[in-house]
């Protein structure tokens, strides 16, 4: 089986949601010259053929444009994660990089700016991602590029759990909507305990939503089916509530790190079966 690798390549981001995963800990960003390198390992593994980049918020790294234009040419599938808030600012988001990337990922939560606010969802000033600009970033990444999947990703909270986006599906081309029930991490000082939706919420929000999309799929737990680099290169270990180092891409082969990964392949194959 081939993989698909998550690099996570910045931690930093222009929200602070209040159950954000990256919490990694060093903020400094790994140089192009050492993600190439990261690339380079991934692809002489033989086992990679994806790369997801991800962060924090992935165009807030200064390289961002260089980093996946290097993947790209290496010839991997390339998708991204953003929260889209930036997406639409050309500085950070050449237009010409969605015809780089298969698939678009984008965060959203909520449709209600109290909502997102209240979950952290929001940069300093309070601006939000608004359905607007989730219509007008849809529209542009599909001008670009006609054959890009859009996939969204919403993880389920308390502070979301009733709510009902069923207008996204009805209005808008969404190839994929993951729904996620929010992973308990706990890490130094952060905790989203307090979040944490109950399994008949999530059951719930899911099949309220299950009509308005062709692909929507639960997923309830990532542990060991996600491979995570963090932002210096290190593949993690998320079994417990934090991370546990498992090696860098650094200084070691990809293929010798993940060998000690105790990776739930099963899991990892059902997820991407699709
Ligand atoms: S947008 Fe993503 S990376 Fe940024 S704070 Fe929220 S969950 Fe974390």
């Amino acid at each position: 089986m081939a993989y698909k690798v998550n690099l996570h390549i910045t931690q930093k981001c222009n929200y602070a949601c209040k159950y954000c995963f990256a919490h990694f800990d060093n903020n400094n960003d790994l140089s192009l010259d050492q993600w190439k390198h990261i690339i380079d390992n991934l692809k002489n593994s033989g086992i990679v053929d994806a790369i997801n980049f991800a962060g924090g918020e992935p165009v807030l790294h200064k390289d961002f444009p260089a980093i996946v234009s290097y993947a790209y040419n290496q010839g991997f599938r390339l998708s991204l994660i953003t929260n889209g808030s930036l997406m639409l600012n050309p500085n950070l988001m050449p237009p010409e990089l969605f015809k780089r990337v298969d698939t678009l990922g984008i965060s959203v939560d909520s449709i209600n700016p109290q909502t997102l606010i209240a979950l952290g969802a929001c940069n300093k000033s309070q601006e939000v991602l608004t359905f607007d600009k989730l219509t007008q970033l849809i529209a542009l990444a599909l001008s670009v590029n006609p054959n890009i999947r859009i996939k969204l990703n919403t993880v389920i909270t308390k502070l979301n759990e009733k709510e009902d986006l069923t207008i996204i599906g009805k209005q808008l081309n969404i190839a994929r909507w993951k729904f996620l029930r929010m992973k308990l991490f706990i890490h130094n000082n952060f905790n989203n305990s307090p979040l944490l939706s109950n399994q008949g919420e999530f059951d719930n929000f899911v099949a309220r939503h299950t009509k308005v999309s062709r692909d929507v799929v639960p997923e309830n737990d990532l542990t060991r089916s996600y491979i995570m680099i963090d932002n210096q290169g290190q593949l993690l270990d998320d079994e417990t509530e934090n991370y546990n180092v498992v090696g860098s891409l650094l200084t070691e082969d990809f293929t010798k790190v993940f060998a000690r990964y105790s990776f739930d392949e099963s899991t990892y194959a059902s997820r991407y079966a699709s």
